[in-house]
């Protein structure tokens, strides 16, 4: 049996995947088991943020697997102490941690602070969120709910949770909020939904909105956090300052985490949620080395001049197969090209992957790259090369 035959006998089929089989990383470029190299502008989807066999990061994980891996949350766990201390200087917040695994159980976690806060706040309690099409907030139950794509809320999985509502665009959302809105859950860029970002001013309004009638801002920045447009956060970017705000993809560095931050640090008390891996030894050591690498790139000026290269070579692109391209989209190495098509965006992707250089989709129409935020100069020329030479034969 080949690894295909045995990944469709004995693994459940939820993916469309791509049957590449990838052995080793370095850097930027990943490589087949037939010694093929690709340049990977995808990171995962957003996740392997130091790119591949960093030595920091590996060495990080592999002297903390030596010495304790996993205790209950029971216990005081000390890089979770010190990851948690560390997100909150780079972030510039007032606020506090709780850890969780994953970006929909951020979410999760993000949703209950909200709850609880419109319970213990109001005579009347608040529960409702207020989200945003095309938004991505996760896949479980509550958090799919919590997407605004009808697609996502197929009648399989009903009955789902209540109180949520999408709306078509920031303004609508000001006609949305009633006497039961607890928050507005937002991300600043859209990244599943096409790589689309809001406009500073509108979110700056929007946040002073909400701040003077009470409601919680979270902002979802699993994809959009870690350095992932430029600032530590998009909220940074953006200069706002959010209630609540959730962290996974890049944080880790490929190690599973998720992260709700938030200034209402009272709200949750013992009990009330909880986590078995959550915050563990092996993942928070994973976060700090992945930040102290971040950190260092992001003050040496490294992580705007490669902002900058990129999207120079996407203003190229859109600029020589106009045919192909509508425009580019997206901030700092969260990017897009809008492609004319839905066929041409899937055969991009395709003819991408025959050349060596893997790309993602989304939305309807976008080619998305999401490179890792330590990716070099020659590797996004070689990706470029690589790019141009495949859309050249559509
Ligand atoms: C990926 C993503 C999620 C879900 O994260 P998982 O780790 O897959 O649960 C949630 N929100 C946004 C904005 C994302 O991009």
């Amino acid at each position: 049996m080949n690894l295909e035959q045995q990944d469709k006998k004995y693994v459940l089929q939820t993916y469309a995947r791509d049957y590449t089989n990838f052995v080793k990383g370095v850097g930027s470029t990943l490589y087949d088991e037939n010694g093929k190299d690709y340049i990977d502008f995808a990171s995962g989807i957003g996740v392997n943020s130091v790119g591949h066999g960093n030595e920091k990061l590996a060495s990080a994980i592999c002297e903390q697997a030596k010495n304790i891996i996993h205790i209950s949350n029971l216990q005081v766990i000390e890089p979770q102490a010190k990851l948690a201390e560390k997100i909150v200087e780079l972030s510039g917040y007032d606020m506090a941690i709780f850890f969780a695994n994953s970006g929909a159980e951020a979410n999760e976690g993000a949703i209950k602070i909200a709850r609880k806060y419109g319970e213990i706040n109001f005579d009347e309690k608040r529960y409702k969120v207020i989200t945003l099409e095309h938004s991505f907030h996760g896949r479980t139950i509550t958090t799919v709910k919590a997407t605004g794509q009808e697609s996502f809320h197929t009648p399989h999985f009903s009955p789902y949770p209540a109180g949520f509502s999408y709306e078509k665009s920031i303004s609508d959302v000001y006609k949305a909020i009633d006497d039961e809105t607890v928050a507005v859950l937002i991300e600043l860029v859209q990244g599943e939904g096409g790589v689309q970002p809001f406009e500073k001013k509108e979110i700056q309004d929007l946040a002073a909105h909400l701040k003077a009638e009470g409601i919680l801002l979270i902002v979802d920045e699993v994809q959009t956090g870690v350095y992932r447009t430029g600032e530590f956060l998009a909220s940074n970017l953006y200069e706002i300052e959010p209630d609540i705000i959730t962290l996974a993809k890049g944080l880790g560095g490929g190690v599973p985490i998720g992260a709700v931050m938030t200034k209402h640090k009272e709200v949750l008390s013992a009990g009330d949620h909880g986590s078995t891996f959550g915050g563990n030894y092996l993942s928070t050591s994973a976060g700090l080395a992945v930040l102290d690498v971040l950190e260092t790139l992001y003050e040496s000026g490294a992580i705007a001049e490669a902002h900058l290269y990129f999207e120079q070579k996407l203003e190229n692109i859109v600029k020589n197969y106009g045919d192909l391209f509508e425009k580019e989209v997206g901030l700092g190495l969260m990017r897009g090209l809008r492609a004319k098509s839905s066929e041409i965006q899937t055969a991009v992707q395709k003819q991408s992957l025959q050349e060596g250089l893997i790309v993602l989709k989304a939305g309807r129409n976008t080619v998305r790259f999401l490179p890792s935020i330590t990716i070099s100069k020659e590797e996004i020329d070689e990706g470029f090369k690589r790019f141009e030479k495949a859309i050249s034969t559509l």
